[in-house]
């Protein structure tokens, strides 16, 4: 597959260059022997100091990034304009896709959340606090008018361990009952850290659980799916999307369409924990799936345009850790100092709530 070489051609290059600037010394992360990090030879680069072999600017370095447009105390009111559930009958739990009319005032980008405010008052009286949401859109919106914005809603209902009742989470049920016209307080927009990178011959890889999709959506309607005059994309993504059934597979429709339009520069594997297994008969987690693929996975951690994102559930972060872990050890080489360097330079970027 084109993407497959690409990525083992790429990282040859790369590293015959890392060759040559270290001399063979204080060799970098790709070279035969592992150095401590401290030793690797430091380079001038644009942008933060750098170590190592990551010279590429960290993550949307020129863009304007809008922050806080609307304050929680001083929210927008934007209106519905539809709600639609966006999972099979049978999936576990609820996830609703919603598009609110901003009238364009809250400006945002890609990869950025919104704060909601529920109506009401929580057990003590207060006012419900600001909820972040990450948004779904790209900055044109579903709408492509610059006046909307999209999230992607997981309805939380859980069993409370100690009564044995059902509870319901005070602003998801609330996204998800949303009807047209309905009027919504948010805030924001906020979020500096997801932010796709400027250059536009980035390798992506996204690292998504449920909801977590939402700005990964968003990354690949600008990257596939609008003609942006300052903005083309030509790296490659690969999406890595777990869900428990196929019937929770959000967006499963829009990702499949950019695929096949775009085989050489788009991948997308699914893990479907409760219907598929592994070679070793273990449920297929994101995790599982993403192991099936460590050694180019490893190869694409290393070249310097390459940037990974992570979102949607908190226990994701040890599942990177689990597969490449592993793989470095092989190597000789420090995982957990790498992956430190990488989200230092802001090439690994994680959001998990
Ligand atoms: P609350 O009324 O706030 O209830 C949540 C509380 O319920 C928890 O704190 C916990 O005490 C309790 N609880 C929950 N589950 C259980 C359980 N199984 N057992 C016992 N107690 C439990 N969510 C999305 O759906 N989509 C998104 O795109 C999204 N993006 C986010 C982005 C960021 C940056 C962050 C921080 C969070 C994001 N979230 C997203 C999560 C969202 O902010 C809310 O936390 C979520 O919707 C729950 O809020 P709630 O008001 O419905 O629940």
């Amino acid at each position: 597959m084109a993407f497959l070489s690409f990525a083992n051609i790429s990282s040859q290059r790369v590293r015959k260059e890392e060759k040559a600037i270290c001399n063979s010394r204080s060799c970098l992360r790709k070279c035969n022997s592992f150095v401590p990090l401290q030793f690797v030879v430091k380079r001038d680069v644009s942008g933060p100091k750098s170590y190592g072999v990551r010279m590429a600017a960290p993550a949307s370095s020129k863009r304007e990034v809008p922050l806080n447009i609307f304050r929680p105390n001083k929210p927008f009111e934007a209106t519905c304009i539809s709600n639609e559930l966006i999972v099979g009958k049978d999936a576990p739990g609820e996830t609703w896709h919603m598009i609110l009319n901003t009238d364009g005032a809250l400006r945002y980008i890609e990869g950025q959340s919104v704060g909601v405010i529920p109506p009401g008052q929580d057990e003590k009286g207060k006012p419900h606090k600001v909820r972040l949401y990450s948004i779904a859109s790209t900055s044109h919106g579903d709408h492509k008018d610059d006046k909307t914005l999209s999230l992607c809603v997981k309805r939380l209902v859980y069993t409370d361990p100690s009564t044995g009742e059902e509870k319901r989470g005070v602003c998801s049920n609330y996204l998800c009952d949303l009807k047209p016209n309905d009027k919504v307080k948010i805030s924001g927009p906020v979020g500096t850290v997801m932010l796709m990178p400027e250059d536009p011959k980035a390798n992506i890889i996204m690292l998504a659980t449920g909801t977590g999709i939402a700005p990964f959506r968003a990354f690949l309607l600008r990257a596939f799916m609008e003609n942006n005059p300052d903005y083309q994309f030509e790296g490659k993504m690969w999406l890595f999307f777990g869900v428990p059934t196929t019937s929770s597979l959000l967006y499963r429709e829009e990702l499949d369409k950019m695929v096949k339009e775009n085989p050489d520069r788009l991948r997308i594997d699914y893990a479907i924990s409760r219907e598929q297994k592994d070679a070793n008969g273990k449920k297929m987690y994101i995790q599982n799936r993403m192991a099936e693929y460590k050694e180019e996975l490893y190869d694409l951690l290393h070249q310097p345009n390459t940037y990974t994102y992570m979102c949607g559930l908190k226990g994701m972060e040890s599942g990177l850790d689990e597969v490449m872990g592993p793989v470095f050890e092989e190597r000789g080489e420090n995982w957990e100092e790498f992956r430190k360097q990488l989200k230092k330079e802001k090439h690994l970027l994680i959001e998990t709530y």
